[in-house]
């Protein structure tokens, strides 16, 4: 029963569950994994790795199988064993890519023939195919949106393959629900964010068979299973394929976001003068002013939007600056398979902040983290992982530049008064608490601190029990919740006969965006 190595090409929807599929990494062609289920649907057990996480295009996996499982319409189907999928890398090698493009269908016949399905008795112009499964190049890819006689929206893809025109149903799981939150229409990749300067591929497959009553056939349907970007290099005329494996970082580029070798990516990639950023939490309060902040930046382009609110609206449309064509997206792990990134910005919630982060790094994207409320040990969990992926991570709890400069201030300040309190005054929705700002200033005021406080007396009695604030390092801390507030804090300094209070008070959230820009521009 053997364990088989595959680079993920599709996983794409199929009823209520999914069909993953992947070339071989020993050469010997497609397979197709299959469950025992009705028409071998994969079930999210099936297709969770070890790490816990999804299956996504271009990683290498290794499957343990049971047996060859052929079909007349789907010979690579294998049937699949209990036991978990093990993911071997999220980085394709050069080899690997030379086995993409070994594995290209280069057309003008796609799967049999030159129509979008396949019949069996095979009709006029076609022949039973000897697999079901297919990478392309397309070129011309556009994507249109139609309404069926039901009312339905029906999406597909357009594309030639050497002068060949298809007209394709896509059921990848990313771009189907995408498109279908657009208007009746055409769409270009541009549409999406995505360069034209990108090249797209495709996996197609053959769909199960559908018997048409009129026609007493049973007819297999050519389906969009997967669409993603080509990895870097991919263009080259002459890959590189024995350029020897050299330890670079990673970069940010589209080459890191697609797990290929670094070191190829820098030898062969012109980079994109533009930075792309997503922004997760884009319909958030902070992430309304990012998405504005970054459309209206020089050198950066908004390449995605992530929220579990208003799904399906144009980001810049959400904010008031018109059509960007980035339509707000709710999954991120798998909007990062197939829109290049740089940067995320992220201003969710301390629920979601460490889960974003991590799939950011695992593709390669630098997070640039303005989310309160992460953990000493989710800090450096971040930190451990950015480093381990050669990347660039900013965390700041306060973007605002006069906050960074109170904080300096207070760090100067605790040197000669080491007593103090702080009192910090958010809105009323602020999740956490004591503040991420309230912390870091305390932290910098025990460090720069030369004497310990002065001790309270020891019969002080709090009548009610937090009266006297959260404590840090000997530092009251009081939270106040409070609408009309922004963000502001005080530090408030004790001395013989003195005070010294240092107050700051963002009143207006764009007060953080020039922080936010600078940082995502710093981005490695
Ligand atoms: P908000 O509640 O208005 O917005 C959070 C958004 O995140 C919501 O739209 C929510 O739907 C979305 N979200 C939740 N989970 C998500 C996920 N997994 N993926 C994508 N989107 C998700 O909150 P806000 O006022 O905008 O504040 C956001 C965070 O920013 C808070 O932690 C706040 O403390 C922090 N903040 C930081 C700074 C700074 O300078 N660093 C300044 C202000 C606020």
């Amino acid at each position: 029963m053997p364990i088989i190595e595959i680079i993920c090409l599709a996983n794409s929807r199929k009823h209520s569950g999914r069909c993953v599929a992947g070339v071989r990494t020993d050469g010997k062609g497609w397979i197709r994994p299959v469950s025992i289920m009705p028409e071998g649907v994969l079930q999210d057990r099936h297709y969770t790795l070890d790490d816990t996480s999804e299956a996504q295009i271009y990683d290498i996996i290794r499957i343990p199988l049971d047996k060859p499982n052929p079909q007349p319409h789907h010979p690579e189907d294998w049937l699949i064993r209990p036991e978990t999928w093990e993911l071997s890398s999220r980085r394709l090698t050069a080899e690997h890519i030379a086995l993409l493009k070994a594995s290209l269908t280069l057309g003008p016949t796609l799967l049999g023939g030159v129509e979008d399905r396949i019949t069996y008795p095979a009709s006029a112009g076609n022949d039973i195919p000897s697999h079901s499964l297919a990478l392309v190049q397309p070129e011309n890819l556009h994507f249109i949106v139609k309404s069926r006689k039901s009312g339905d929206k029906q999406v597909r893809v357009i594309f030639d393959l050497m002068g060949t025109q298809y007209n394709l149903a896509i059921t990848d799981m990313e771009w189907e629900p995408r498109l279908r939150l657009k208007e009746l229409g055409t769409y270009t990749l541009e549409d999406f964010g995505i360069p034209s300067s990108e090249s797209p591929l495709l996996t197609i497959s053959l769909s199960e068979p559908l018997l048409s009553e009129v026609a007493g056939e049973n007819r297999c349907y050519k389906l969009v299973a997967a669409l993603f970007l080509a990895p870097t290099g991919w263009n080259q005329s002459e890959y590189p394929i024995e350029t020897p494996a050299i330890v670079a970082p990673a970069t940010t580029k589209r080459g890191a976001k697609h797990k290929v070798e670094e070191a190829v990516a820098e030898a062969t990639e012109t980079p994109s003068s533009l930075i792309r950023v997503a922004v997760a939490g884009a319909a958030g309060r902070m992430g309304r002013e990012v998405v504005r902040a970054i459309m209206e930046a020089e050198g950066m382009t908004l390449a995605l939007a992530v929220d579990h609110q208003n799904v399906g609206v144009d980001a810049g449309e959400l904010v008031g600056l018109g059509r960007t064509g980035v339509p707000i997206v709710e999954d991120l792990a798998s909007a990062l398979a197939v829109i290049a990134v740089d940067v995320l910005v992220d201003f969710t919630l301390p629920d979601s902040v460490f889960n974003n982060l991590k799939i950011a790094i695992e593709n390669g994207v630098s997070p640039v983290v303005g989310t309160t409320g992460l953990s000493q040990e989710q800090l450096e969990e971040i930190d451990r992982r950015a480093k381990a992926k050669g990347i660039g991570a900013f965390v700041a709890p306060n973007f605002a530049i006069g906050a960074v400069l109170m904080m300096e201030f207070a760090a100067q300040a605790a040197k000669y008064m080491p007593d103090v309190e702080i009192i910090e005054l958010h809105h009323e929705k602020k999740l956490d608490s004591p503040s991420g700002t309230a912390l870091l200033t305390a932290q910098k005021i025990a460090e720069g601190r030369v004497n310990p406080p002065t001790s309270l007396p020891s019969n002080t009695v709090e009548k009610i029990e937090g009266a006297r604030g959260a404590t840090f390092s000997d530092i009251p801390i009081h939270s106040v919740r409070l609408s009309g507030f922004v963000a502001s804090q005080e530090v408030i300094f004790g001395g013989l006969g003195q005070t010294l209070t240092l107050r700051h008070d963002s009143l207006d959230r764009r007060s953080f965006m020039p922080g936010v820009v600078l940082s995502v521009g710093l981005r490695n």
